[in-house]
């Protein structure tokens, strides 16, 4: 693969930029671009801007409606929205229900979700992990029972992200309780007002709520509702969890951190002199950029791998899930020493983008929920402790 800069990349981006500052409305702009979340209604609405721009899927290939972006492309694209304080997207529909669609879905299922998916309309969660069954998934006991034309769905989710705001989930349900575990598995979409669903909230360490458990009570499901064959739901997934990696490295937010960094370096004081003067900050700063550009090149060789669907492209991305998550934690954990006394203050709130000339207390605010929240990051998308058995496990097949 080729490392080189794209000489074109540069005009990429200029043309990223022109877009965000004509298209990008001032309202929807985040005052804090970190530890708070997109309210619902900026999503879908920052969604139907880009979809009129045919940027509504930025992973996406031409041949499904995507722009055809190259990596390089794609990570500026982010970085750049970041940069402007865009909206996030709807990550679990963009990123792991869309290639699902778009791959095993019915062309009614296509023309049924996608359109809605692209303009924000339809929000989507995730609904595989139950208690007792994250990284042992394929144990999962939430059941959907055939009733003529329809499933019947009993059972319980949990870490649902978004559930309590979602329009529709993406489900894994046992459909055969005699089959070997993976057998038995189907991939259900569930409109989310269904009745006999509950949602109710998980609040976590960062003071958000976007953590749910959701229960089925006998749930009625149109047997058309189903993505592949009954059964067929473990291999499809196993494809959509390796699109799952690749998003976990994050590294627009690793970019932002050495961004929020470098202002630390010249606002900071560590007593009369600016934060950088001191050797063990300069150090662990100049450390942080080399790793951040490692996890860069290790994206763009993933990428590279699963593009050639390598074998090794399984493995690779376990590695960049682990370097990338602990760095986020690494870093996040670091602004915050790096602010001081002020790190302390752990509550949201607006940040102006001028951070040279706020005062420490803005700085501050918002960025130990973010670490506190980046905790989670070596746990959701496949523990470390998982990935790493991958990786081991794959020494034996090279
Ligand atoms: C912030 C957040 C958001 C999430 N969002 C969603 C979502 O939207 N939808 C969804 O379905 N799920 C979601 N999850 C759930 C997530 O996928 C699971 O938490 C994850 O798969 C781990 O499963 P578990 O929590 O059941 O932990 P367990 O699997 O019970 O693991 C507990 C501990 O044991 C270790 N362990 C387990 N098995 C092994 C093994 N074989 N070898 C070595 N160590 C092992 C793990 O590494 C971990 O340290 C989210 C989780 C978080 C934290």
């Amino acid at each position: 693969m080729d490392f080189q800069p794209d000489r074109n990349l540069e005009a990429f981006r200029q043309n990223v930029r022109a877009f965000l500052r004509e298209r990008l409305p001032a309202d929807l702009v985040r005052p804090l671009r970190t530890g708070t979340r997109s309210a619902r209604e900026d999503v879908t609405r920052w969604q139907r801007i880009l979809n009129e721009q045919g940027w509504g899927t930025p992973s996406w290939p031409a041949e499904h409606g995507g722009p055809g972006w190259s990596v390089q492309e794609r990570l500026a694209f982010d970085e750049e929205c970041m940069n402007a304080g865009a909206p996030t997207q709807d990550g679990g529909a963009q990123k792991l229900l869309g290639p699902v669609l778009n791959a095993f879905g019915t062309p009614e299922q296509k023309a049924a979700h996608l359109p809605l998916l692209l303009n924000g309309e339809r929000q989507w969660c995730q609904g595989f992990s139950e208690p007792g069954s994250g990284s042992d998934l394929a144990s999962l006991r939430t059941r959907a029972d055939r009733d003529g034309d329809h499933y019947v769905v009993n059972g319980q989710k949990i870490w649902t992200s978004y559930a309590h705001r979602a329009d529709w989930i993406f489900l894994l349900v046992r459909t055969d309780q005699e089959a070997k575990k993976q057998a038995g598995i189907s991939f259900l979409l569930v409109d989310m007002k269904t009745p006999g669903i509950t949602v109710r909230p998980i609040r976590s360490i960062d003071d958000c709520h976007h953590l749910n458990e959701t229960f089925f009570d006998n749930v009625r499901v149109p047997v058309t509702n189903r993505v592949g064959a009954e059964g067929e739901g473990w291999s499809i997934t196993k494809f959509l969890l390796n699109n799952e990696h690749a998003s976990t490295a994050d590294l627009p937010v690793l970019r932002r951190y050495l961004k929020q960094l470098r202002s630390l370096a010249v606002v900071a004081r560590d007593g009369a002199r600016p934060l950088i003067e001191r050797t063990s900050f300069a150090l662990r700063l100049a450390r942080f950029e080399a790793e951040t550009n490692a996890i860069a090149m290790m994206v763009q060789r993933v990428a590279a791998l699963e593009q050639d669907h390598s074998p090794a492209a399984h493995a690779m991305g376990s590695i960049l899930k682990v370097r990338a998550t602990e760095l986020q934690q690494q870093m996040s954990t670091f602004v915050v020493e790096s602010l001081g006394d002020h790190g302390a203050v752990a509550y949201p709130g607006p940040q102006e983008r001028d951070a040279a000339a706020l005062p420490m207390q803005e700085l501050g605010r918002g960025l130990a929920n973010e670490m506190f929240f980046r905790r989670a990051s070596t746990i959701y998308g496949g523990t470390s402790e998982v990935q790493r058995t991958i990786v081991a496990r794959s020494l034996f097949q090279f």
